[in-house]
């Protein structure tokens, strides 16, 4: 059984509230202090906290309304994305000095498959220490990592070596831990039920209508029972989870780079009506594909391939990533009026490069209503294009992708090349 500890494949890491670390790092007279990233405006949500206030109940995605309530004499630093990305390139920059089979799941938090780094680096645990080291040395921020067989085993084994809150304060924590093979079982089972991937309110509801609290608990009951509770695929899929049974792999996934979209037309366009039409087109298209990955873009590009077969290219950059259509409809119109169309356009496309993850402070948003009272407002707030935005995927997601246009774009109205036998 011990043999087989050298070998446990995944590693898990997670650093330690990564946002409040990196502020740190820079300005050290924070260190020490109940801090909270962002939540700084009224309508604010918390992004990440120190332990010191996490002890005191403050906990992300929490409004900073009620953060303030719990912990009165935190410091509310306003969140720095592009620094946080910054670290975060930092920290893989570690892991890919180890092993190219990393999985990033979030800024703070990856995967790594570490079975061909093992005769250049030592033992699965000897190589999360050396992370562990680097990441302190060479970025100068704390992280935890688990060792394990499955990525689900190693996730719970980072959140079991990261600082506790307990009644008497934050106590340090182990750092890096290891599930052996031979624990894994009992490891896993004194788990909570809602310490698993895919236990959300609801289905934790049925559960617990079983009478299961605990990982433990849920292997007791006959597959059967899960699956009329929960249905076949989720019922099946957690009775594998409970046994510990996770086969997932480490995908690697490339970074998106851009996103764009293009049309060419069977006829030059001339009408500025059809091109901005297939603007926001093409707009729609774009901001959906970034909101189905969680991602935002800063810069925005505009191609025509005109007339002559001449191909004009421009772009601007926006201060904060967008992933809403009507702002990057409104920025290509702009660079639109700036290049001269009136010989016609053969193919015209929008980019979306400067990709990041989308903040949390941008998910934190409330996005479960769209209310609008004032009917004779035109423009849309941007939390009301957010809300907006939502909703059409949700009607898209559930009833197909042409469900839904955006209003202005006139699908309906004139076909490109239609215009010119008018
Ligand atoms: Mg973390």
């Amino acid at each position: 059984m011990g043999d087989d500890v050298e070998a446990l494949p995944f590693l898990h890491v997670d650093m330690d509230a990564f946002y409040v670390e990196v502020e740190r790092r820079r300005n050290p007279s924070l260190v020490g202090r109940a801090i909270v990233v962002g939540g700084t405006s009224e309508r604010g949500v918390v992004a990440s906290a120190s332990y010191e206030a996490r002890l005191k109940g403050v906990r992300s995605a929490m409004s900073s309304v009620q953060a303030k309530r719990l912990c009165p004499e935190a410091i509310f630093v306003s969140s720095d994305f592009s620094t946080y990305v910054e670290a975060s390139r930092e920290i893989h920059e570690v892991f890919f000095s180890i092993t190219p089979f990393v999985e990033t799941i979030s800024l703070d938090e990856a995967f790594l498959d570490v079975r061909h780094a093992l005769r250049l680096f030592g033992s699965s645990e000897s190589i999360a220490w050396r992370i562990k080291n680097d990441v302190w040395e060479t970025v100068g921020l704390d992280c935890s990592v688990g060792v394990a067989s499955s990525k689900l085993l190693a996730k719970l084994a980072s959140v079991a070596a990261k600082p506790q809150i307990t009644e008497s304060g934050v106590l340090a924590g182990m750092g890096v831990k290891v599930v052996k093979e031979a624990d894994e079982i009992s490891f896993l089972h004194a788990h909570p039920v809602r310490a698993l991937w895919g236990v959300g309110a609801v289905t934790f509801a049925k559960l617990e209508s079983l009478g299961v609290s605990s990982i433990g608990d849920l292997a007791q009951v006959p597959v059967s029972s899960l699956v009329s509770s929960l249905g076949v695929a989720h019922g099946t899929h957690l009775a594998m989870l409970a046994q510990g049974d996770d086969s997932r792999s480490v995908e690697i996934k490339r970074p998106v780079k851009s996103i764009s979209h293009e049309r060419t037309f069977e006829v030059d366009v001339q009408q500025y009506e059809v091109l901005k039409s297939e603007i926001i087109s093409l707009s729609d298209a774009v901001a959906a594909r970034l909101r189905s990955k969680g991602l935002v873009g800063k810069t925005i590009s505009l191609k025509l391939r005109l007339a002559d077969f001449s191909l004009v290219s421009r772009s601007v950059s926006i201060g904060e990533g967008t992933d809403l259509s009507g702002q990057i409809s409104a920025k290509v119109l702009g660079l639109m009026a700036k290049v001269d169309c009136s010989d016609g356009v053969r193919l015209i496309g929008i980019r979306m490069t400067g990709i990041a993850n989308r903040g949390p402070e941008q998910l934190g948003l409330d996005y479960g209503s769209f209310d609008r009272t004032d009917s004779n407002q035109l423009e849309l707030s941007l939390t009301e294009q957010k809300k907006l935005a939502v909703a059409v995927d949700k009607i898209r997601a559930r009833f197909g992708q042409s469900a839904i246009n955006p209003g202005a774009s006139g699908k309906n109205f004139r076909q490109p090349g239609q215009q010119r036998w008018a």
